[in-house]
């Protein structure tokens, strides 16, 4: 297949130089010719023309000698004007065509009388000689004739010389011609192999593009075909690369992107090639490999190692970690579009488990990804057919002991699988952008019930609602927000917006701006799952924010060893002036460990799972004056 694209391109290169080469010699050959031809004319005509003026001029100097047939004063005659012009042979005769005198040359043949049908003015002209007839007259009558016979060696010696010079000067145009061709040929070549090269080529990273991915991938298919030996197919997708983006700006993404190439091609062995498919996916396609699966493993594995390393830009200090899947050909599929589907599968899967892995295909994969596709598709419908509901988690304040808040939770009823867990549907939801519709609704919702328990009579508590990176990036959340309020008519101080570490770090300034107005607007803003994400004191200090939720995971290594980290968490929170909430309380000794630290609000199923909305509210009229140990475990 090489060998033939190999010749395939010789053949059409030569053909395309050959052709031209021949149209313009062609061309040049042609117009020589046709110049040869009119210059040849032309001497034959002036050389008649010149001839027959001389056979005039002997004609009419000859008067005299034919009227006296004087043969002496012929040959005289003859003879001088012979010697000076190229005259071969030159012959007088009388009225009836007798021969008055002759002048000619050696070895030529003499004559006796001219033939009747030659007694007229006229020229024949022949291969090798010109013959001219010039009758003599006197007083209008034809009393002689000159007869006069011209050797073209002279001619065709002059014409010779043209033809000479004119071929060399189409030869040297020839030449020059084929100089100039190659040389725009060269230019050309070097312009298209350029163009190639940039159709083909990430010009952040120098790899092949997807484009040439494409390619590549065909091929090695192909000659595992052929060879009988696997392709393994490793694709690479960066965590949160976009936050590097957002906060320090493209130039300093394609550096860590350039320097990130290098260190794959690295890892990659010298058969293995590495490509740059989107901003930052990669792929290394594994040729002929042997122990599939091991390979595949080892070269995944030394990806990841290789990515541990910092990267260093200006002053800054980068971890980059990358989401790893794989899938083989043809184990996994028969095809490169399914080939690649399949290590996305596996790359996928390896993001929902955290991140910073990596996952080789597995049947079971396709099972998942095609239950988030149907998970996908009917979340779309969701909420047209009612089938979304918000179950809320009671906050309880521990020095008055009073439910003073309460987070609204989604769930999903869905006809087929039940209820479908957050966890579960929210990813498919934050992928598809179903999330903004989605969060829309469930922060309708749960200030329409949170105003709905104010119109009951009861005290006033905070609902707690969560918000998505989506829907903190749309541009009109503020006013979504305050027509909501309006709406609804619940006061602002009574809803509260729980925003992620992650999400907080996307786009740093954007995000203290939108906080802000949502603090004059007098909402209660707090960061959820706090220590999972960027912890970092100084944003901390920036942001306009309330209070910190401490992350589940946290209030559960409490009494495992994870007590010193709360009690750091608390002291810098209550330092900054920003209130507490535990996530997560399961038992009564965290509980007593997270008082005697001066945690201000706790929240977990020590209270009460999230529960339905008239659930709640029986709650809420029961349990409102109660002790924390007289609750009731929902
Ligand atoms: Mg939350």
């Amino acid at each position: 297949m090489k060998e033939n694209r190999f010749f395939r391109f010789l053949w059409r290169n030569w053909e395309n130089g050959f052709s031209s080469r021949f149209s313009a010699g062609f061309a040049l050959l042609f117009s020589s010719v046709m110049m040869i031809v009119f210059l040849s004319l032309m001497m034959r005509s002036d050389m008649i023309s010149d001839r027959l003026i001389q056979a005039r001029i002997i004609g009419a100097n000859s008067t005299a000698v034919v009227l006296f047939a004087d043969r002496d004063a012929g040959k005289e005659l003859l003879s001088s004007f012979a010697a000076s012009q190229s005259i071969e042979v030159a012959y007088l005769f009388s009225g009836n065509g007798e021969l008055l005198a002759e002048y000619k040359e050696e070895n030529a043949p003499s004559t006796g009388i001219l033939p009747e049908d030659m007694r007229r003015n006229g020229y024949e002209f022949g291969m090798q000689h010109l013959r001219v007839v010039q009758a003599v007259t006197h007083n209008g009558d034809d009393i002689g004739f000159v007869a006069l016979r011209f050797g073209l060696r002279q001619f065709y010696q002059r014409l010779l010389g043209y033809v000479t010079m004119i071929m060399v000067v189409a030869l040297a145009a020839f030449f020059i011609m084929k100089f100039l061709l190659f040389r725009m040929e060269k230019l050309v070549d070097k312009a298209e192999s350029h163009l190639d090269y940039l159709a083909h080529t990430d010009p952040v990273t120098q790899l092949p593009n997807r484009h040439a991915f494409n390619k590549k991938l065909a091929e090695s298919l192909e000659f595992a075909d052929q060879s009988g030996s696997e392709v393994g197919l490793i694709l690479l997708d960066l965590d949160n690369f976009k936050v590097v983006n957002d906060t320090m700006g493209h130039q300093c993404g394609d550096a860590l992107l350039h320097m990130l190439s290098q260190r794959l091609a690295l890892a990659a062995r010298s058969t293995d090639i590495v490509c740059r498919i989107g901003g930052d996916e990669f792929v290394v396609i594994m040729n002929s490999i042997s122990k599939a699966s091991v390979d595949v493993n080892s070269i995944a594995n030394r990806i990841l190692d290789v990515l541990a390393e910092p990267f260093r830009f200006d002053v800054h200090e980068f971890f980059l970690t990358a989401s790893v899947g794989s899938s083989l050909y043809p184990t996994d599929a028969e095809d490169s579009e399914t080939l690649i589907r399949k290590a996305d599968t596996a790359m996928y899967s390896a993001k929902l488990k955290g991140k910073n892995a990596f996952e080789i295909f597995l049947p079971e994969m396709d099972r998942v990804a095609q239950r988030r596709l149907a998970l996908e598709s009917s979340l779309r419908r969701a909420l047209e057919r009612n089938e979304m509901v918000l179950h809320y988690q009671p906050q309880i304040d521990l020095r008055s002991r009073t439910i003073i808040g309460v987070e609204a939770l989604m769930r999903w009823d869905h006809p087929e699988y039940g209820l479908v867990s957050p966890a579960e549907f929210i990813p498919v939801a934050e992928e598809s952008g179903l999330i903004v519709p989605l969060g829309k609704w469930a922060l309708r919702t749960a200030c329409l019930q949170n105003a709905g328990w104010n119109d009951a009579g009861l005290s006033p508590i905070r609902v707690a609602v969560n918000l998505s990176a989506r829907q903190v990036r749309e541009p009109g959340l503020m006013q979504d927000i305050g027509q909501i309020l309006e709406e609804t008519g619940l006061p602002p101080s009574q809803l509260e917006l729980e925003i992620t570490e992650g999400i907080m770090m996307e786009n740093v300034d954007s995000n203290i701006q939108l906080l802000h107005s949502l603090q004059q607007a007098g909402i209660s803003l707090s960061i959820d799952d706090f220590g999972t994400g960027y912890s970092s004191m100084a944003y901390l200090k920036r942001f306009p924010i309330d209070q910190l939720k401490i992350d589940r995971s946290f209030v559960n290594d409490i009494h495992q060893g994870g007590e010193a980290i709360i009690g750091a968490i608390l002291a810098m929170a209550h330092s900054l002036g920003l209130s507490v909430v535990a996530e997560g309380v399961e038992t009564e000794a965290q509980l007593t460990f997270l008082e005697s630290l001066g945690c201000d609000v706790v929240q977990g199923f020590y209270f009460s799972r999230p529960i339905p909305a008239d659930q709640f509210l029986a709650l809420l009229r029961a349990n409102s004056k109660k002790e924390p140990s007289d609750w009731v475990a929902g």
